[in-house]
């Protein structure tokens, strides 16, 4: 059993610790909180054990009548891998006191590369963790990306892509984000910081990233186009990525026409807080023209960093391959959305009243 610890329990740590507890081979031995809130709530009511990430807050949990198990550094003894879910930045301030306990990290996006030995993506680059201290999951956006990347790039070669990211404004809690009324540059110069971040997975993919922020709150979604090495047919692109557990085709008929509709189908189907951890992607907007491949793809940002950060944990504290993690993580959690509508009748499951 890999022990393992969350600290900070917020949009992505919540998930991350649900993710954990499911897994066979792991056990969540707590989580951390900064303050008795909504969310401490959340982890008592699962039955998480809860320790303050500040030493100072032990009192304002004993004041809210909230029980706590200890403080950072008793989780931290107790642990082999600790998932730093802080806010971003103070992920890297946190890193010394894990090196203090000799406790492995795995951090979050947010940071920048340097805060961990690797960047990490399970698709893309799973063994760089093997002889890692730390590993760092790479962001929402990079990570999509990186899943999208990182089977054209194996089965045909990328010349270059081209990607804009139409990006989220906040998150649906974050109320001090926005924009509310625009459509911002962010940032304004190009490339944006995301192609540099997907070569920290795939090193050696040619990619120019753009990026803007909408006032949304659902998801991101990728205008991308890609130059392959050889031209692929559409039908062998919709094959490859049926292959691929980790990409969800959303097919046309399923009346989806955006991430509105995408989030109610996730919910519809039993989906945990409505969580997305593929990338979606429109089936109709896959278009080959030569060696050129366009598409959209959706991605939810709370939620498809979460199956990474599993495997993350068993690549810095085991030896299990990077294939038989993935397929652990994903039979666990029930990665690997597929429609009963899928165009490609090939695909399609038979529609029961089960269903
Ligand atoms: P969040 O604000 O929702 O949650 C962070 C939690 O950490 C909060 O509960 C906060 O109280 C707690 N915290 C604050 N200071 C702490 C400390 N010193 N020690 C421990 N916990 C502390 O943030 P989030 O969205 O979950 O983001 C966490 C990380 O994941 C960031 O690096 C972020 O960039 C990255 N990330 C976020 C998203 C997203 O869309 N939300 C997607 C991918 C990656």
């Amino acid at each position: 059993m890999i022990r393992v610890g969350v600290n900070g329990y917020g949009t992505i740590g919540k998930r991350v610790a649900d993710a954990v507890a499911a897994q066979p081979d792991m056990e969540l031995v707590g989580v951390t909180k900064t303050r008795p809130n909504y969310e401490a709530e959340g982890a008592i009511r699962r039955g998480y054990d809860l320790y303050a990430a500040v030493a100072d807050s032990a009192r304002e949990f004993e004041a809210a009548g909230v029980g706590i198990e200890g403080t950072l550094p008793d989780l931290l003894d107790a642990i082999d891998v600790v998932v730093d879910c802080s806010p971003a930045g103070v992920g890297a301030r946190n890193r010394s006191t894990y090196e203090a306990h000799d406790t492995p990290a795995v951090f979050q996006g947010g940071e920048d590369a340097d805060v961990a030995d690797a960047s990490f993506n399970a698709r893309a680059s799973f063994d760089v963790a093997r002889d890692a201290e730390s590993v760092r999951v790479v962001s929402c956006n990079t990570t999509g990306l990186a899943r999208l990347f990182a089977p054209l790039d194996e089965m045909y070669g990328i010349e270059k892509a081209h990607v804009t990211l139409i990006r989220r404004g906040g998150d649906p809690g974050e109320t001090d984000r926005g924009p509310i009324n625009d459509v911002v540059p962010d940032p304004a110069t190009i490339p944006s910081h995301h192609g540099p971040d997907v070569n920290a997975v795939l090193p050696g993919v040619d990619v120019d990233t753009a990026a803007l922020k909408v006032p949304v709150t659902a998801m991101h979604t990728h205008s991308v186009t890609i130059t392959l090495r050889e031209p692929p047919t559409e039908t062998a692109v919709h094959d490859l990525f049926e292959g691929e557990r980790r990409l969800f085709s959303i097919p046309e008929r399923a009346g989806i026409d955006g991430a509105g509709k995408l989030k109610e189908y996730a919910m519809d189907v039993g989906r945990p807080r409505g969580d997305l951890w593929e990338n979606c992607l429109w089936a109709e907007s896959i278009h080959v023209s030569g060696r050129d491949l366009s598409l959209f793809q959706n991605v939810h940002q709370e939620a498809d960093v979460v199956p990474e950060n599993v495997d993350a944990i068993r690549a810095v504290a085991t030896d299990v391959p990077a294939a038989e993690s993935i397929a652990r993580t994903d039979e666990a959690l029930d990665v690997g959305l597929r429609s009963l509508l899928a165009d490609d009748e090939r695909l399609r499951k038979p529609i029961t009243a089960d269903d």
